[in-house]
């Protein structure tokens, strides 16, 4: 097992796949710390310079540069360390939204062991799409308030982030059907990821 670097599991899938939901409610369990990219830079100032920078990729369904995101996503995680918020000998790292691309993936593997990759699948496409637009009205987000940039997310992810998955081995990835209730998907991933708390940390409560 390698201790230098932070035990992650990755939530993947599409736009709308779910991934913010789980996560949220992952986070609420003990022994699992979660953190979302896209939550990282709506929380930036968006009156900044680099705010502003920000926002205008995310309001055109495009990614951030790669070397900007592993820069400050490696300093946001190293603060929550300092602050005791994310405790990496007794916390699994939930990834929501990160790596979202190949150069990504290659780069944060100096940061992260991978220990599972949980894949939100789903094949119905326009489902998604009608999920988003309903988010967005729902939540007031910029980057899904209007269907082209809900389309341009998609093939943001056909093409550049769906080629992340062939880069972990088969064996740490696991296929939960995005589509479903809540409950149901929560208590497929729960299934995969709880043997992982007893398997990394002896005691993840630290008690
Ligand atoms: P999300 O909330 O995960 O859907 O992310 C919203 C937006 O934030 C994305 O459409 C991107 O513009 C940006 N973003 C989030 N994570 C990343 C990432 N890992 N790389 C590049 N851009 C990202």
């Amino acid at each position: 097992m390698n201790r230098d670097r932070y035990q992650t599991v990755l939530l993947f899938g599409a736009p709308g796949a779910g991934k913010g939901t789980q996560g949220k409610i992952l986070a609420q369990v003990p022994g699992f710390f979660h953190m979302s990219t896209g939550e990282m830079f709506r929380n930036i100032d968006i009156s900044s310079e680099i705010g502003k920078v920000f926002r205008s990729y995310m309001t055109r369904g495009e990614l951030v540069p790669d070397d900007v995101v592993i820069k400050l996503w490696s300093q946001t995680i190293h603060a929550y360390t300092i602050l005791r918020l994310y405790k990496p000998e007794q916390d699994i790292l939930v990834l929501d939204g990160l790596p979202r691309s190949v150069p990504q993936a290659r780069m944060m593997h100096k940061y992260i062991d991978v220990l599972k990759v949980v894949h939100l699948a789903c094949d119905n496409k326009e489902e998604m799409i009608k999920r988003l637009a309903k988010r967005a009205l729902r939540e007031g987000r910029p980057d899904d308030a209007k269907e082209d940039v809900i389309r341009r997310r998609w093939d943001v992810y056909e093409k550049e982030t769906f080629p992340v998955l062939a880069t972990y081995p088969k064996s740490t990835i696991v296929d939960v059907n995005a589509v479903g209730s809540p409950a149901v998907i929560l208590a497929k991933i729960l299934e995969a990821l709880a043997p992982l708390q007893d398997r990394h940390f002896q005691n993840p409560l630290g008690a």
